[in-house]
């Protein structure tokens, strides 16, 4: 296990099995940095063979090689740009998830744009653009194109990465509050399609993550101060793994939810 991950551990709300994620495939786009990069760093631990998608190949590189120096699993790298990527992208990888894995189990949708922070009265229509792509069509095609391997997944879970601000709107946040408004509908409108076929579907608010996407977004904090990724693994892992149960709750929120 990994030393920031063996750190957190002790204060989870719950506890996974060492093997808990074993035999299960998933999909965390966003893989090369930050929380994405955690959470596939944490689901190999527990088991998962974790398919990498990231805009830089040289991050996802770096993942891969400490996934498989530190655990027995079979790892991927999928390169792919989120504001470019079309559907036959997708089909693409998808057709090369099913052919080496056989099935997908889980897909995190967690890579994001944040745009800029400005009102929406001078807010620039190719950031918003941006956005819009990263942030929302991305899960439209990606769902479009994997959900033939999910349905051929156990206990299949779709979670997709939100926002405080995509659940109450604030001054200046811009595009990227309306995109992750945008992201819980699309998780509302998915979870009721996908009841009858036991496929679920949660949203997560991870709240404030030491990250670059935080940094960025809040220059004169002190990174010290924000919690690590690692300590909201607990409930990536729950929602991910075969524990939770369909249509439990729809939205999550890390610092402040139970099994
Ligand atoms: P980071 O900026 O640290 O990491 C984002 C990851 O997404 C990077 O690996 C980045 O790749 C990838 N990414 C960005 N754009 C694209 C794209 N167009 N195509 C493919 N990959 C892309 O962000 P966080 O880890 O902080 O954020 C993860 C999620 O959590 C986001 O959805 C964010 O909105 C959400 N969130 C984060 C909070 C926080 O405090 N950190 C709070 C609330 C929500 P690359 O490194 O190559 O650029």
């Amino acid at each position: 296990m990994y030393p920031e991950l063996a750190r957190a551990q002790p204060a989870w709300r719950y506890q996974p099995a060492p093997d808990e994620l074993t035999g299960r495939t998933i999909l965390v786009t966003g893989a090369g940095d930050g929380i994405g990069r955690a959470a596939a760093r944490t689901f190999a631990t527990f088991g998962a063979n974790v398919v990498l998608l990231g805009r830089t190949q040289a991050k996802l590189e770096a993942v891969y090689d400490d996934i498989v120096t530190r655990t027995r699993t079979d790892p991927a790298i999928a390169p792919c740009d989120l504001a470019t990527t079309d559907a036959d992208g997708w089909r693409e990888l998808a057709d090369m998830i099913v052919d080496h894995y056989g099935r997908l189990d889980g897909l995190l949708h967690n890579a994001g744009a944040f745009g800029v922070r400005v009102p929406l009265e001078h807010y620039p229509l190719a950031q918003w653009s941006n956005v819009m792509r990263v942030n929302v069509d991305a899960l439209l095609l990606s769902t479009q194109a994997l959900l033939p391997a999910l349905r051929r997944g156990s206990n299949a879970s779709i979670v997709i990465t939100s926002s405080s601000v995509g659940r109450r709107g604030r001054a200046y946040w811009g595009a990227y509050a309306v995109s992750k408004f945008a992201a819980e509908g699309f998780a509302q409108v998915l979870a009721d399609e996908l009841e009858h076929e036991g496929i679920r579907v949660a949203t997560i608010n991870p709240g404030a993550t030491r990250t670059a996407m935080r940094a960025a977004a809040y220059p004169a904090e002190d990174p010290a101060t924000v919690p690590l990724p690692e300590s909201h693994m607990d409930l990536y892992l729950y929602l991910l793994g075969p524990a939770a149960r369909a249509r439990q709750r729809l939205q999550w929120d890390a610092r402040n939810w139970s099994p």
